[in-house]
């Protein structure tokens, strides 16, 4: 469900027309509802509510500050892959009792960050690391509080380069080393076992692999429990799917009923970690058409947005919706949805049935609130788009269009050249 609907023949969001942001701001820009971010925040928070939990946003899927912001108040907590979200966290003021610290590569710096922040826990990911992560509790009188992300080897049947839950992956420590992590991290001065954590992949359309995955932790649970642990933490990670097209992943009430039903008598705090399921709908991209240009075998609309700007496309061949921003006539054929970018996998949809657009156009790539800006990048020396954020009848510009003074920014050339 989301705020993006046509009034008469004019796209929407909320009560703000599209057109209206894009002659304030131009061109190519990320636009987001405040109304369908908050939906979707309070469809997890009810559905869950007849257990302790904590729903931590996972940054990595939309890490700007008033989207952060807006979460925040809205309860929730924060899920950081890096020492940058963890700072874009804070900012949004999302406090750090409700943040928690997942990825594989965690640095000393960054460890030392969120141990000053006094986040709630370490998503663990390998005994080195927990390892550096109790030196750096040592040195700084602190106590780490850690889960181990475990990988139950379950196919969570998705892209594999967002499936992460398989024993070829590099996520987690194996079901059948845990018990020893778990042992070892019991022993370690500096450290303090917390929980138990899981994230199987991202984009998920079914809930057997979710709950496939959740009885291998509940067995994992019973047996540390047995050793002596206290886990008071279930972390499920995040991956619950969206409809970009025609896919009818689970609602988040069925999701949460799958898993509720699965922990039954079980105290333990579930931390969930969705990015994708709450703003990825909330988002999409626009951009305008430069220009048509019809080949004897294909019709291209060039547009203004490029894989740069929105990656998943190319990345994932995923699929996003596209719609007028004016509503034009009859689809009259395939065409490819392409950007400017000198790379054959630069398109933004491919042999999409559309319409034929008069010159300027405006085009909404839907679906696209979630790892659309913060995959972004300068590929191409394009700066970075604007992202705007609507509320009601109002709407601000919460990141301002990259100059190209800022592209270069940091850059310079050493005098030797001149030698
Ligand atoms: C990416 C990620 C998430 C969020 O995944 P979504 O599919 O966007 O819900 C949650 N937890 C971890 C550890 C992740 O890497």
């Amino acid at each position: 469900m989301h705020d993006f609907h046509y009034r008469g023949e004019e796209l929407y969001c909320e009560e703000v027309p599209v057109a209206q942001v894009a002659r304030r701001v131009g061109t190519p820009f990320y636009l987001y509802s405040a109304r369908t971010l908050a939906r979707h925040v309070r469809a997890f928070q009810e559905a869950f509510a007849a257990r302790p939990h904590l729903l931590c946003f996972a940054v990595k899927a939309n890490g700007n500050l008033a989207v952060l912001h807006l979460l925040g108040r809205l309860g929730t907590g924060a899920d950081i892959v890096s020492g940058g979200e963890l700072h874009r966290a804070l900012m949004a003021g999302i406090p750090p009792e409700r943040i928690v610290y997942s990825g594989v590569g965690k640095t000393a710096r960054e460890i030392r960050r969120a141990l000053e922040a006094g986040i709630l826990l370490f998503n663990v990911e390998s005994l080195p690391e927990l390892d550096a992560i109790a030196a750096e509790a040592r040195r700084a009188g602190r106590t780490a509080r850690v889960a181990f992300r475990v990988n139950p080897d379950v196919d969570p049947k998705t892209h594999p380069y967002i499936s992460t839950g398989l024993e070829r992956n590099k996520f987690g420590i194996p079901m059948a080393q845990a018990r020893e992590a778990y042992a070892r991290a019991a022993r370690l001065p500096g450290i303090e076992v917390a929980g138990v954590d899981c994230h199987i992949g991202s984009q998920l359309t079914e809930l057997a692999p979710f709950v496939d995955a959740l009885r291998r932790v509940k067995a994992l649970v019973e047996e540390l429990a047995a050793d002596g642990h206290e886990i008071r933490y279930l972390d499920l990670g995040g991956g619950l799917g969206i409809p970009y097209r025609d896919e009818a992943p689970p609602a988040p009430a069925d999701y949460a009923r799958a898993i509720l039903a699965e922990l039954e008598g079980w105290p333990q705090t579930l931390v969930l970690e969705p990015g994708r399921a709450i703003a990825g709908n909330a988002g999409i991209l626009v951009t305008r058409l430069l220009y048509t240009k019809e080949t004897p075998r294909k019709r291209f609309l060039v547009v203004d947005a490029a894989m740069n700007d929105l990656a998943r496309p190319s990345l994932y061949q995923a699929h996003h919706e596209i719609l007028p921003v004016r509503r034009a006539g009859p689809p009259v054929g395939p065409a490819d949805v392409v950007g400017p970018i000198c790379e054959s996998g630069d398109f933004l949809a491919r042999d999409r049935d559309l319409p034929r657009f008069p010159r300027r156009a405006l085009l909404a790539v839907m679906s696209a609130g979630a790892y659309g800006f913060t995959m972004s990048s300068n590929y191409n020396a394009r700066p970075r788009v604007p992202e705007v954020l609507v509320r009601g009848e109002r709407f601000a510009v919460v990141r301002r269009r990259e100059t190209l003074a800022q592209l270069v920014r940091g850059e310079s050339i050493p005098g030797f050249l001149a030698e």
